[in-house]
């Protein structure tokens, strides 16, 4: 289509040319031919036109001198005239030839020839009456023979006079063709300059109409989703905001719906991301049939869609979401044999006169949606914006815009807290967990409590993990290259989200090429519920990273009731014991027992045991008799910037007693 009207603009365009061309180099030949064929009519008729008044005069004078040379009786003066006569003659001659050279056409040629006949008939009753006035002839001989030649005379300068005309009406016949000539050419000048302009109008047509179409496409493009032809989140935000000012100057009421596939994944993830996107078509066509003809649909992404539902009250627009968790319900997707089910949660949020902003109003149906999929799918919920979960809601979603720029800005800090040695026999006195926290725009420093629960939330906890792991390591490649005989050892927390996700062995891996740091100075803490819930995915990640020299420790253990029953299966080096259970320890004697058993049960298995949360030093030093390996917590140490430290500050534990 492209190249078509690139070659009929291109061709199109050529035409033009030589039509423009031909047309100024026609008139310029039919006009030099107009004007050289006027020339020389005027040219060539004037001097026949000469030619003939000469033929007159001569006539006319030798008619003259006959006269009077009869009437004068001077034979001098008669002598001279008679001179002349002859003369008047010869100049006759000279005119007719003259004429005759110049061309004839066939009626001049016809009045010449009836010339020379008279000429030649007049000729000797001329020289007659000449010779007879020489020699003095009487009247009577004289005037028979003047008479008829007077006669001729006449008639030949009538045949002269008829030449005369015969020029003239050639003149006119020759400008009357000329004149045609001109009219032609006008004619075609005319039909020339028509055709170039209708192949202009022809050509700005289709270009227009190109252009056109191309606009309408490249509007639809921006204004619509490829994959389902609903309109996009841009344009639906478009939509929605015209509907918020509506509402606010003509307090009409209207729908905002946020519609989140359940189950949507599932399907994605087992049939592939073509079925995924054909099962979203099917979807659209089944939702677009469900809404009235004037309300909104659109995906606004991924499974999410959202629609608008203008001049329509709340109670209504709940009956219709209603419908279209029925519809979506009794619609089954089959592929290879297995059927498939899905639901649909949505938020509806009214809009009103007390509507703010497009902003406010989507987060609140996001919300109000997120809270119908957490009740347990497939629900219609009404966002109310003094609901206490939708607050907590909002506070997340803005929670997940804050870490994703403080991850795009590199707004992380390492702290790390010392994990501290009982029994002499332990050596590792330079052991320590590391912790994070995160720079917040204002430059405040704000603990992991209040951000990881949102960072797990929309799945940023692995983003989060190789940041740490990345700076953690190339921190301690410098401190262990420089810092003398006994190496630090990092425990570095790992998350349920990095353990699933299948690039993490190998960035872990790669980072310990990279860096060059010892692996066996590297120890990953998992938490016992990430561990137990993904048992198999983790021990493949603990026994690939321990084949490299890393070691394993189970934190927060004893969380889970089933704790023991793993203990055998997780191939870990270390058990960090839940802090719930040492806090009480010295007032609590199931807490007291519940450790003890699991430091014996640790020990039997070949862990060492990690005691944290240690705050008091009278439990430090319960801790210590009952056996356990190590101890962390405020009565060792506080947390502090990594930046911070220096081998002199490594921390030795003091004990009350003993
Ligand atoms: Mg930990």
């Amino acid at each position: 289509m492209k190249d078509n009207i690139r070659l009929l603009v291109t061709f199109g365009f050529a035409a033009i040319l030589v039509l423009m061309f031909s047309l100024a180099s026609v008139s310029l030949l039919q006009l030099q031919s107009i004007n050289a064929s006027m020339e020389k009519l005027v040219k060539v008729t004037n001097m026949k036109t000469a030619a003939v008044n000469d033929m007159r005069d001569a006539i006319r004078l030798r008619a003259d001198s006959l006269k009077t040379m009869q009437l004068t009786q001077d034979i001098f003066e008669r002598d001279a005239e008679h001179q002349q006569f002859i003369n008047h003659a010869g100049k006759y001659r000279m005119a007719r030839e003259k004429l005759v050279s110049l061309g004839l056409d066939e009626r001049e040629a016809a009045i010449n020839g009836e010339l020379q006949q008279l000429t030649r008939a007049s000729q000797p009753f001329n020289e007659d009456a000449s010779e007879l006035l020489m020699s003095k002839a009487s009247a009577g001989e004289i005037n028979p023979v003047m008479e008829q030649a007077a006669v001729l005379q006449g008639l030949i300068l009538d045949k002269l006079e008829e030449l005369i005309r015969l020029e003239q009406q050639n003149t006119r016949a020759a400008l009357t063709v000329s004149r045609r000539h001109y009219n032609r050419t006008r004619q075609l000048l005319f039909v020339l300059t028509g055709m170039a302009l209708l192949l202009s109008l022809l050509i700005s047509r289709t270009i227009i109409k190109h252009v056109s179409a191309k606009n309408r496409q490249l509007a639809y493009l921006a204004s619509h989703d490829p994959l389902t032809g609903l309109i996009n989140r841009r344009e639906f935000e478009c939509r929605v905001e015209r509907a918020i000012r509506n509402a606010s100057a003509q307090g009409a009421t209207h729908a905002l719906l946020y519609l989140d596939l359940d189950q949507f994944k599932i399907i994605n993830d087992t049939c592939g991301h073509a079925t995924g996107d054909e099962l979203l078509q099917q979807l659209a066509q089944l939702l677009l049939g469900s809404v009235r003809h004037r309300d909104t649909l659109s995906r606004l992404g991924g499974d999410e869609f959202g629609m608008l539902f203008e001049n329509c009250p709340l109670d209504k627009a709940v009956e219709i979401a209603n419908n279209l968790i029925k519809a979506i319900d009794d619609f089954t997707f089959t592929r290879d044999d297995t059927t498939f089910t899905l639901g649909i949660s949505i938020g509806v949020m009214p809009i009103d006169r007390s509507t703010t902003d497009i902003a406010s109003a989507m987060n609140a149906a996001d919300s109000a949606c997120y809270i119908a999929k957490e009740s347990g799918r497939n629900q219609v919920k009404i966002a109310h914006m003094g609901d206490r979960r939708l607050q907590e809601r909002h506070g997340e979603m803005q929670w997940a815009s804050r870490l994703t720029r403080a991850l795009e800005e590199d707004r992380f800090a390492l702290y790390f807290q010392p994990i501290i040695p009982c029994s002499e026999k332990s050596v590792h006195d330079r052991h320590m967990e590391i912790l994070v926290r995160l720079i917040d725009d204002d430059g405040s420093v704000i603990a992991p409590g209040s951000f990881l629960p949102a960072a797990e939330k929309y799945n940023l906890l692995s983003s989060i993990d190789r940041w740490v792991i990345d700076h953690t390591m190339t921190w301690l490649a410098a401190t262990n290259s420089t810092g003398g005989n006994r190496p630090v050892i990092v425990a570095i927390n790992l998350s349920g989200q990095t353990i699933s996700n299948p690039g993490s062995l190998n960035y872990i891996i790669d980072k310990l090429e990279e860096t060059g740091v010892s692996a066996e100075h590297i120890i990953f803490e998992i938490p016992e519920t990430v561990a137990i819930t993904n048992i198999t995915a983790a021990t493949s990640f603990m026994l690939t990273l321990r084949g490299c020299g890393c070691r394993f420790s189970l934190d927060d253990f004893g969380s889970s009731l089933s704790s023991f029953t793993y203990l055998k299966k997780l191939p870990v080096d270390f058990l960090k014991i839940d802090g719930a259970f040492i806090r009480d320890i010295l007032s609590d004697p199931v807490d007291h027992a519940m450790v003890k058993s699991i430091n014996k049960l640790g020990h039997l298995l070949g862990k060492e045991i990690i005691a944290k949360s240690v705050e008091t030093h009278e439990t430090a030093d319960e801790l210590r008799l009952m056996g356990i390996n190590f101890l962390q917590g405020y009565v060792c140490a506080q947390p502090r910037p990594l930046n911070n430290y220096t081998q002199s500050q490594a921390p030795r534990l003091v004990l009350v007693s003993s």
